[in-house]
C-alpha cells in the first residue's frame, strides 16, 4: 500500500477521516474499498483474505446499491433449463449455495418439457405503498377514507400521482382504518422497474395535494405497514402485490414415471396432505407450497432483485389434480406477489444483468414498457413450478422407495420397481 493511503488508514482507524467520505474524498471507489478494508483489518485484528477485493466495479454502487464496501461475496450461479414456457425456451439462473437446488429444478424442467411446456398468465401488475395519517377523529378519517376511495376522484388523484414518473400509473386506493389512523393502499403500474421508487413518489403528491383539503391530517409514515413491503402479510397474499402470476403444465404419465420416478396418484395425495392439509395444519400464510422460495430466492439473487422481498415474492399455493383418467398431472403454481422489476436496484450491476440478458429481459422493454418486467415474473413462477414438481417427487419416490422396503426387503427388486 502506498505511503499516502497507509496514513489515510491511519486517520481512519483513529477516527480523524470518518469511512463513509472516503469515496467522495478521494474519487476513486476502488482505492477506497482497499483503504477502509485494511482499516477494518487493523481495527478488528481479523484477515478477511477470502473476501474479494479486485474484479469489481466499485463505482457502480456508488450511491445506489452498497454503502461502506470493502469486498464483495462470491456466490455461484447455475443454469435450470431449457424451461419452456409459453412456447419459448428459458435458461434460468440461480445463485445459490444449495446443494441440488439446482439439478431438482432442472428436472423439473425437463419434465415440463418432455411433456410439452408450461404457459402462465399475469393476472395483475401493481406496486403497492400504504403511508398512514392520523386524523383528529375516526368520523374525520372516514371523511378521508370517502374522500380517496370516490370513484369521482380518481381521475384527479391518478392525474396528480402520475406526475412521479412516465411509467407510474395510479390503478387504485384501498383504505383501512385503526381508530383515527387512516391507511392509504395506493397501487400503480410501474413499467418494468419493481417500483418502490416510483411509487412512494407519486404517493407522496397525493399526500400534499390531501393536506390542502385536509390541513389537520396527520402523516404518520409514507409507510404505514399495510403495504406490505418484506413482512409476512395476508393483504399481499389476497389482494396481490407486483405481478400475480399463475403458471401451469400437464404431465404426461410417462414423464412422471419415467422422470419424475413417481406416479400420479402418489403426487396428488402428497400434495393434497402436506402443501393443502399440513400448511393449514401450521397455520400457514401463502406458504401452501413445498419450497417455492428457494427457486424465488436463487433467480432473485441471480437478477438482481431485491432479496429482501422473497417473503411475500414466495407466496404460492401448488395444486395438483389427476386428469385424463386419472393418468396424467395437472400442475400449477399461483403467486399472487411477485416484486420483481429489469430497472433500477441491483439490476444494472453487471454479473446481474448478464443473468437478466440471458432470459432476454434486461432493461426496459421499450416498445411495451413492462413487459420485461412481467416476463421475468413469468420466468420466476416457471421456475417455481418445476422446483415444486421435482421435490413433490423426490418425497413421492422417497416414500415409495420406504414402501417396498418395508413390504419387500429384497433390493434387486426394489429397483425393479423404482427405475
Ligand atoms: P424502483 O422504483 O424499482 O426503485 P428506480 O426508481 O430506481 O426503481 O428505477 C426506475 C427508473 O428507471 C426511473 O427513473 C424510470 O424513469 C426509469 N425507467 C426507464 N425505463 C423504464 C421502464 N421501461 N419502466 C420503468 N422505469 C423505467
Amino acid at each position: 500500500m502506498p505511503e499516502e493511503d497507509e496514513e489515510i488508514v491511519d486517520a481512519v482507524v483513529a477516527g480523524k477521516i470518518p469511512s463513509y467520505v472516503l469515496e467522495t474524498r478521494l474519487g476513486d471507489c476502488r482505492r477506497a474499498a482497499g483503504i477502509r478494508r485494511e482499516a477494518v483489518r487493523r481495527i478488528t485484528g481479523r484477515e478477511i483474505e477470502g473476501l474479494p477485493l479486485d474484479g469489481f466495479d466499485y463505482a457502480s454502487i456508488l450511491g445506489q446499491c452498497c454503502e461502506l464496501p470493502v469486498g464483495y461475496v462470491q456466490l455461484p450461479v447455475g443454469i435450470a433449463g431449457p424451461l419452456l414456457l409459453d412456447g419459448q425456451r428459458y435458461y434460468v439462473p440461480m445463485a445459490t449455495t444449495e446443494g441440488c437446488l439446482v439439478a431438482s429444478t432442472n428436472r423439473g424442467c425437463k419434465a415440463i418439457a418432455e411433456s410439452g411446456g408450461a404457459t402462465s398468465v399475469v393476472l395483475r401488475d401493481g406496486m403497492t405503498r400504504a403511508p398512514v395519517a392520523r386524523l383528529p377523529t375516526a368520523r374525520r378519517a372516514a371523511e378521508v377514507r370517502a374522500f380517496l376511495e370516490d370513484p369521482d376522484n380518481f381521475e384527479t388523484l391518478s392525474m396528480i400521482f402520475n406526475r412521479s414518473s412516465r411509467f407510474a400509473r395510479l390503478q387504485g386506493v384501498q383504505c383501512a382504518m385503526a381508530g383515527r389512523n387512516l391507511y392509504m393502499r395506493f397501487t400503480c403500474s410501474t413499467g418494468d422497474a419493481m417500483g418502490m421508487n416510483m411509487i412512494s413518489k407519486g404517493v407522496q403528491n397525493v399526500l400534499d395535494f390531501l393536506q390542502d383539503d385536509f390541513p389537520d391530517m396527520d402523516v404518520i409514515s409514507i409507510s404505514g405497514n399495510f403495504c406490505s413491503d418484506k413482512k409476512p402479510a395476508a393483504v399481499n397474499w389476497i389482494e396481490g402485490r407486483g405481478k400475480s402470476v399463475v403458471c401451469e403444465a400437464v404431465i404426461k404419465e410417462e414423464v412422471v414415471k419415467k422422470v419424475l420416478k413417481t406416479n400420479v396418484q402418489s403426487l396428488v395425495e402428497l400434495n393434497t396432505i402436506k402443501n393443502l392439509a399440513g400448511s393449514a395444519i401450521a397455520g400457514a400464510l401463502g406458504g401452501f407450497n413445498a419450497h417455492a422460495s428457494n427457486i424465488v430466492t436463487a433467480i432473485f439473487i441471480a437478477t438482481g432483485q431485491d432479496p429482501a422481498q422473497n417473503v411475500e415474492s414466495s407466496h404460492c399455493i401448488t395444486m395438483l389434480e389427476s386428469i385424463n383418467d386419472g393418468k396424467d398431472l395437472h400442475i400449477s403454481v399461483t403467486m399472487p406477489s411477485i416484486e420483481v422489476g429489469t430497472v433500477g436496484g441491483g439490476t444494472q450491476l453487471a454479473s446481474q444483468s448478464a443473468c437478466l440478458d440471458l432470459l432476454g429481459v434486461k432493461g426496459a422493454n421499450r416498445d411495451s414498457p413492462g413487459s420485461n418486467a412481467r416476463l421475468l415474473a413469468s420466468v420466476v413462477a416457471g421456475g417455481v413450478l418445476a422446483g415444486e414438481l421435482s421435490l413433490l417427487s423426490a418425497l413421492a419416490a422417497g416414500q415409495l422407495v420406504k414402501s417396498h422396503m418395508k413390504y419387500n426387503r429384497s433390493s434387486k427388486d426394489m429397483t425393479k420397481i423404482v427405475p
